[in-house]
């Protein structure tokens, strides 16, 4: 029998223990670290996992002292009870027959509070929290802490640690000169500035003995000024090996960075290629990370030599039985990760538990679960949008009986238009995965089917569940009829010409959304690495420090103005950890953005506007097409004649809300609706 991914499959022997494949779940913070009373959940989210497959996970950042600590009360484990805490967690995993390894994560001048310590007193851009120095007894401390986390997690049962070297974090903050103003041993040369990595791992490997897995997080390319070179990347690649680290895991980016790492827009596999360079520098096993969602890409980074093994951690969010699915040939059945991060780690930022926006089971495995139907029913389902398809595959997954309606002649709704969006095109992967799902679970899909009211009062269903989203508001703007205004989907589903110079009116998702396809017609970075790094300024961090050169950005397809009426920062309301990489391509192209703006009327010459409440600066913006993107309202014309004759409908999705609606919600509510039917 041939195996479908026999790279990404294959065991790996650590010599003392083997890891049953080359998938490593990265760590991600849930939340549910930071709370006693989640101990359960997270167990039964990592044994679901361990459930589908994966070969190793390594837990969220969990802090080996207060000092380490993300935000107050964040996850530690520096106590005996702390670990009997922790206990279930390892025993769920392992019952499952999973490994499990706990990270070790230190913020240093990261945390969000006061009791914050680096290497020099030197604020991070990213928390208000000025971080103490520490003096060498100080350093000593927090070795120790490592220690002694390392020991308590293995009291726990975990197989291995994962002390998180990477991302701008506390260890990290000792390796560059950037943060590290140090005059003594511990600061200056580069020698004293890895002492702090190599004495952890050295200490930590005496106290837990030689069969415990420590993985090494390591950066590999900082992308910030007084970054690491890459002759002091390898040399302490090296050293951590001989310290006694049985893995090196790869790390991309401080957070600090203004270089995208991980979003949507970023190609897939972009920093694989950073991982190979150290390939043949050291022998004990390399992982490589960051935007592989695919066991495609998966394996053929691993044919191809990249590395030893594969971090997925967001993938495996979005679907926990990725491996088990690819390992039996059936790939197309995996929901894959569109790297949104509207779920996860938007909500880690927003003090939220983290979910995922395909799969709204994640981290609530213990509350939203998909239990067989006791009675099916006959369901119609009118709309195939996000909301609609989850409401669908959920309810006949359960045994429902159910028809999926839908007036265009494809699944999908809005998603359509969002994949056409330069670096969406992940987008196209959650409707590969629904219309795999709608066979498997037997939906009866009837496209190109324009559901009138009649048709539901006139055909038995149980029950009839409204999803048909949303239709464009009308802004009433003087003049918006002249042929030259388009709307969104003008622009983006009917291929409408749009000329040369353009406004957008209205900065919110979508507006953003049509000025980056506006600007980069036809070409999207995403799919063209190569170009894609020059773009953002990303070089070889054996040529450049840190990995930061110059960028080069390519001329705008078009001229765009982006406006809003609100006087705030156009881009204000897109995600937290997205929301500056969308501003920044729009700006890298040119886009002039203005807030506070009224609209005064439209007319042969162009977009006539002026600022504020006093109509000041009266400006003619001369343009070629303008284009709508001023929101939505929901569309639910079947509701009102439904309710009349006496027939209750549920509405899901857009149709429901059509305020700060995004997929996020729809699918959510269609798969909590579907779940209680
Ligand atoms: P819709 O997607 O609007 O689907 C409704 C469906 O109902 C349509 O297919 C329609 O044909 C069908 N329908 C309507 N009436 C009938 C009828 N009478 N009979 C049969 N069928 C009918 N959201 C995010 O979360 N993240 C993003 O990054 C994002 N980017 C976007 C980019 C763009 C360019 C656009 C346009 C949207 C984006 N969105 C994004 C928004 C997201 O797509 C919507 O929130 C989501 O599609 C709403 O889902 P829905 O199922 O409620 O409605
Ligand atoms: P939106 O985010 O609500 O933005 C609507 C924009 O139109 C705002 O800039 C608003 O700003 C303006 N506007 C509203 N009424 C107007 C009027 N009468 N006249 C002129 N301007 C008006 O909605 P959207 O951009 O249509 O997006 C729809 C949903 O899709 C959003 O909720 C969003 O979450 C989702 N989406 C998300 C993403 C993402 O990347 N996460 C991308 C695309 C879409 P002013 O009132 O200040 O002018
Ligand atoms: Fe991936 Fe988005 Fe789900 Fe996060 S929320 S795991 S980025 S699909």
């Amino acid at each position: 029998m041939t195996v479908a991914y026999p790279h990404l499959l294959a065991p790996l022997d650590l010599g003392f223990t083997t890891l049953k494949n080359r998938v490593l779940m990265g760590s991600m913070h849930t939340g549910l670290e930071d709370s006693r009373k989640h101990v359960s959940r997270l167990a039964a989210y990592f044994a679901e996992r361990a459930r589908g497959g994966v070969g190793l996970i390594v837990t969220g950042g969990v802090a080996p002292n207060i000092a380490g600590w993300t935000k107050p009360l964040a996850g530690t484990l520096a106590t005996h009870s702390a670990a009997r805490r922790h206990k279930p967690i390892p025993d769920a995993v392992h019952a499952e027959g999973g490994k499990i390894a706990l990270q070790i994560l230190h913020t240093g001048r990261y945390g969000y509070h006061p009791f914050a310590v680096a290497p020099s007193p030197i604020k991070s851009p990213i928390s208000p929290f000025a971080p103490h120095g520490l003096s060498a007894s100080g350093i000593e401390r927090q070795i120790q802490a490592f220690v002694r986390c390392s020991l308590l997690a293995q009291e726990a049962g975990y197989d291995g640690a994962e002390i998180m070297g990477s991302e701008g974090y506390f260890i990290n903050q000792f390796l560059s000169l950037h943060t590290n103003k140090r005059k003594d041993e511990w600061g200056g040369d580069y020698a004293n500035r890895m002492r702090l990595p190599v004495e952890i791992i050295t200490r930590v490997r005496e106290a837990v003995g030689r069969s415990f897995i420590i993985i090494y997080r390591l950066s590999m390319l900082d992308l910030i000024p007084d970054g690491s070179s890459w002759d002091e990347i390898v040399l302490l690649a090296k050293a951590v090996e001989k310290a006694g680290a049985t893995i090196i895991n790869t790390g991309i980016g401080w957070h600090e960075a203004r270089v995208p790492t991980i979003a949507t827009s970023v190609p897939r596999g972009a920093f694989a290629w950073v991982t190979r360079k150290m390939k043949g520098e050291v022998g004990i096993p390399l992982v490589t990370t960051n935007r592989i969602n695919t066991p495609e890409v998966a394996e053929q980074l691993l044919a191809d030599g990249y590395a030893d093994m594969i971090s997925m951690a967001r993938p495996l969010l979005a679907d926990a039985e990725f491996v088990n699915k690819a390992a039996a040939g059936q790939a197309e059945r995996i929901n894959t990760c569109i790297a949104c991060n509207q779920a996860c780690l938007d909500h880690a930022f927003k003090n939220k538990i983290a979910s995922c926006l395909v799969n709204p089971r994640a981290c609530h495995e213990t509350e939203l679960n998909y239990a067989p139907a006791t009675s099916p029913k006959r369901i119609a389902v009118v709309g195939a949008g996000p909301a609609g398809l989850a409401a669908s595959t959920v309810l006949a997954g359960r045994g429902h009986k159910v028809d999926l309606f839908d007036a265009a002649s494809e699944i999908g709704g809005q998603f359509n238009m969002a994949k056409k969006v330069p670096g969406k095109e992940e987008f196209e992967e959650t409707l590969r995965y629904f219309r795999s799902h709608i066979r498997t679970t037997g939906v009866q899909l009837k496209l190109g089917h324009r559901v009138s009211a009649e048709e539901l009062i006139g055909t038995k269903y149980d029950a009839e569940i409204l999803a048909t989203g949303v239709t464009p508001s009308d802004p009433k703007i003087r003049g918006q009829d002249h042929p030259m205004v388009l709307s969104y989907i003008d622009v983006l589903r009917n291929a409408k010409s749009v000329g040369k110079r353009v406004a957008v009116i209205g900065a919110g998702g979508i507006g953003f959304d049509i000025s980056e396809f506006l600007v980069s017609e036809g070409h999207s970075p995403t799919l063209d690495l190569q170009a894609w790094l020059a773009e953002w300024g990303v070089g070889d961090p054996a040529t450049t420090r840190g990995g930061l050169k110059r960028p080069e950005i390519s001329a705008p397809a078009r001229k765009v103005t982006l406006l809003q009426r609100k006087d705030a920062k156009p881009g204000a309301g897109l995600g937290k950890t997205t929301g500056w990489i969308h501003r920044s391509a729009l700006k890298m192209k040119q886009v002039e953005m203005l807030a506070g703006v009224n609209y005064d009327g439209i007319d042969d010459r162009g977009l006539h506007i002026s600022f504020g409440e006093k109509k000041e600066k009266p400006t003619l913006i001369e343009v070629d097409n303008i284009v709508l993107c001023t929101g939505q309202e929901p569309l639910r014309e079947l509701e009102g004649p439904l309710k009349a004759a006496g027939i209750s409908v549920h509405l899901i999705g857009g149709a429901d809300v059509a305020a700060e609606l995004d997929a996020k919600r729809a699918i959510d509510q269609g798969s909590r609706l579907a779940a209680r039917l």
